[in-house]
């Protein structure tokens, strides 16, 4: 195997109330002594200073994706700042990515994708932030095709909607749900109980059948570790298959995209969990 040179990984990170991300930006002082590792972070409660600082989108960004209606309603909930700066964390990392500062990014989310459509949100997500960044990415360097791997243990009905009608975008969903396929819109179906083993051959084939013949030019991974043993959305993976999953991600964004991929956290509540797979993905994508 030849070896090759380590990419440039930035990390998206704002600071927030909250449990299951209590030991950051703490846990991630081993990852961030690495040479090709950065820090972009937000002014969100008490800040330390940083080199990089991550920049709120407009609200003007947001209506691109979402009614008016939907943002003015998040605008009046406490949920507005965690929600700007997540979906904020995944337009700089793409912008990063393409004016070629950075190859692959991980974004802490204080509230997460795939549950926001173009006019409803849900479940713990308010803003979309992967189809905003693909619509600023557009616009900016006419980048054209676009995958986002949803596995999270739940059905994104957000990203579904607002993709259904846009054959430009691949959207692959491992939940419990049937399989089903609308203009590049697939549904992969996962047991209510399965392994990691079955898990990764899963994600394995629906690579070789939709993500290489799509050949998308960035590759979005929605990741929730909320189908963890033990966490809300249980499917009897254990921990080891995040590490193994973000190693298939870096090896086919290698392959196929020139190593871009944005990993963007989404469901998983347990902070045990959060603190021990977090750094062991940012490691994969800096190694
Ligand atoms: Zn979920
Ligand atoms: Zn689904």
């Amino acid at each position: 195997m030849i070896k090759r040179h380590p990419g440039r990984t930035g990390i998206f990170f704002h600071y927030q109330q909250g449990e299951r991300l209590r030991d950051f930006p703490k846990a991630l002082s081993p990852v961030l002594a690495k040479d090709n590792v950065f820090l972009y972070d937000a002014l969100y409660d008490h800040k330390p200073a940083s080199a990089f600082d991550l920049n709120p989108i407009s609200i003007e960004t947001l209506h691109k994706v979402h009614s008016r209606t939907m943002v003015e309603q998040i605008l009046s909930s406490n949920a507005f700042e965690g929600a700007l700066y997540s979906a904020s964390g995944t337009v700089s990392a793409g912008e990063r990515i393409f004016s070629g500062e950075i190859d692959n990014a991980f974004v802490f989310t204080g509230y997460g994708d795939h549950h926001a459509g173009s006019n409803f949100f849900g479940g713990g997500c308010y803003f979309n932030g992967a189809a905003i960044a693909i619509h600023e990415l557009r616009k900016k360097f006419g980048t054209q095709r676009f995958a986002i791997i949803d596995t999270d243990a739940h059905h994104g009905d957000g990203t579904w909607e607002i993709f259904q009608n846009n054959s430009d975008v691949l959207y692959i969903c491992f939940c419990t749900s049937s399989f089903y396929e609308q203009n590049y819109n697939v549904n992969i179906q996962v047991p209510h109980h399965t392994d990691n083993t079955s898990y990764l051959a899963l994600v394995k084939n629906a690579f070789q059948d939709w993500v290489r013949p799509f050949q998308p030019e960035l590759i979005f991974w929605n990741w929730g570790y909320d189908g963890t043993i033990g966490d809300y959305g249980d499917l009897g993976l254990t921990p080891q298959v995040h590490q193994k999953l973000a190693e298939e991600f870096k090896e086919i964004a290698h392959e196929i995209c020139r190593d871009r991929l944005i990993v963007i956290l989404c469901g998983g509540s347990r902070r045990d969990l959060a603190t021990r797979i977090i750094p062991e993905i940012i490691n994969v994508l800096a190694d």
